[in-house]
């Protein structure tokens, strides 16, 4: 399997997505929110950093991140196509991703990029901060999230349309057709 990069907004359902694929095509998945919350839980010293900015919705600095990802990327099976979830997020983040690969022999694949309006976002957050209470699934961290996504991560999808891997889906209302249209992209791609 070729690597796959979701990406959208918070709540657009890249862990939602990313599942699914997963458990389809049998792909390692590395969710960067995923590796920090654990690290957080488990008081680690990358923990106790990265809670004060989750916290405020923002993003751990590219230095840490990048160094992160790349030990998380060396520990899982080679050859079986990684999805990477909630990373890059920064356009120093996407470069530091390309280069990565490419020391290693590979290449980002295609990234699937979910659209979902901001209305559909914010309920579906309150939704998750009731259901998993996620400590920066609260009103006014989630707009925060919502302005750094803008500001920060959503200029990279212009960076992806130039690499020539861009794949928008746009939220039309149901899982299933999402699913199966972004399937259907990957068996394209494969
Ligand atoms: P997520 O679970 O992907 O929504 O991530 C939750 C939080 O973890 C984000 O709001 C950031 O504070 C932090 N985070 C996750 N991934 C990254 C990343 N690639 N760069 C910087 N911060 C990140």
């Amino acid at each position: 399997m070729k690597n796959i990069i979701i990406f959208g907004a918070p709540g657009s359902g890249k862990g939602t997505y990313s599942d699914e694929i997963v458990a389809k095509y049998n792909m390692g998945h590395i969710s960067t929110g995923d590796v920090l919350r654990s690290e957080i839980k488990n008081g680690t010293e990358l923990g106790n950093i990265a809670k004060g900015y989750i916290d405020n919705g923002q993003l751990i600095p590219d230095e840490l991140m990048i160094d992160i990802l790349a030990k998380t990327y060396d520990a899982l099976p080679k050859g079986q196509g990684v999805i990477f979830d909630g990373f890059p997020r920064t356009i120093a983040q996407a470069e530091a991703l390309k280069t990565m690969l490419a020391e290693r022999g590979d290449d980002m694949g295609m990234m699937i990029e979910l659209v979902v309006g901001e209305d559909v976002l914010m309920a579906r957050l309150l939704n998750r901060a009731k259901e998993q209470g996620r400590a920066d699934d609260n009103e006014e961290t989630i707009k925060k999230r919502f302005e750094v996504y803008h500001n920060q991560t959503a200029p990279l999808a212009d960076w992806f349309e130039k690499e020539g891997i861009r794949n928008t889906f746009t939220w039309k209302g149901s899982k299933e057709t999402m699913l199966s249209e972004i399937f259907a992209a990957i068996e394209n791609n494969a």
